[in-house]
């Protein structure tokens, strides 16, 4: 397995991909470090990589001190509530939003700690019930009652595919994805400015995410290989 190699590659996909869909606009990788060991990341980071993606905030928090200060991390994982006490600024953006008790927490922190959390609101896209997320149809009243909480940002909406989904389904969710952000645009619930955000796309997807307008993919198993357990 060779890291830098891997990124290349999947660097060079993103960029065709891109282009097959005519876009303008360019895409952030976040590689995917869960159970990655540090000395893997690392490798990582030299060849060039900056942006990485946790979903435990113990296993990050160990791994923050000891990485370098440039990297951008992100938490893509389910977040429990009696968590966010461990979450600081060096915290880039919390994909996984799914639920109203943690924004009133993550405000409730944020206030706190005069900081205001960037987040993405979870939508449960394929209505898998083994996933979180708020349903298609409680985004828009959802992202009207968070405009009461000024510690939480949501700058755009993230999905996770279903895992047994062939191409043409999953397709189909990322662009349910992308056409529900652009009705809340339309609507004028958010403005583009603050809201236009779109992280999907996984290791077996992320080529289709990209085509369908992801801004964020979170690639893990192609970058690092098999999910390392230490
Ligand atoms: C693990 C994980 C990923 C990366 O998955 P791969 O298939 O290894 O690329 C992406 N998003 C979330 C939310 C994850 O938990």
């Amino acid at each position: 397995m060779n890291i830098a190699e891997n990124l290349r590659l999947i660097n060079y996909n993103i960029s065709k991909a891109l282009e097959r869909s005519g876009r303008r606009d360019s895409v952030k990788l976040i590689a995917v470090s869960k159970t990655v060991p540090v000395d893997l990341i690392l490798k990582a980071y030299t060849a060039g990589q900056k942006v990485f993606g946790e979903n435990r905030v113990q296993e990050w928090k160990q791994k923050v001190n000891e990485l370098p200060e440039d990297c951008e991390w992100h938490i893509i994982g389910r977040l429990q509530t009696n968590k966010v006490k461990y979450l600081n600024n060096r915290v880039a953006l919390i994909h996984s939003l799914d639920r109203f008790n943690l924004l009133e927490k993550l405000n409730e922190e944020g206030e706190k700690r005069g900081l205001v959390w960037k987040t993405l609101l979870q939508v449960n896209v394929a209505q898998d019930e083994a996933k979180a997320g708020v349903g298609t149809e409680e985004v828009e009243d959802f992202l009207t009652t968070a405009k009461d909480y000024p510690f939480v940002s949501i700058i755009g909406l993230m999905t996770i595919g279903k895992l047994d989904a062939g191409p043409e389904e999953t397709r189909l969710y990322f662009r349910g994805l992308r056409e529900l952000r652009d009705k809340i645009l339309k609507k004028g619930i958010c403005d583009f400015q603050t809201f236009h955000h779109l992280s999907m796309g996984m290791s077996q997807d992320y080529e289709l995410a990209v085509e369908e307008g992801a801004t964020l993919v979170r690639i893990g198993s192609s970058i690092f290989g098999e999910r390392h357990y230490n």
